[in-house]
């Protein structure tokens, strides 16, 4: 049976679709990632986004003026 196994978990992935599992990192790298890492991986870079986003939003509407707390 042909299983493709996660690169980061290391389990097999059920149900594999290219475009949803296959990572492409460039023409030499590509990555197959189960369905539970994606979510894990989704989670974490919404984390990693909410940090990063608000503060780049806020330094571009408040980067000339001072952020006063009411
Ligand atoms: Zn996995």
């Amino acid at each position: 049976m042909n299983c493709t196994v996660c690169s980061l978990c290391g389990k097999p992935i059920e149900a594999y679709d290219i475009a949803l599992n296959n990572l492409l990192i460039d023409t030499d790298h590509s990555v197959d990632i189960c369905q539970q890492c994606i979510d894990a991986f989704t989670a974490w870079q919404g984390k990693r986004l909410s940090k990063l986003f608000p503060t780049k939003t806020m330094k571009k509407r408040y980067g000339n003026e001072q952020v006063t707390s009411r």
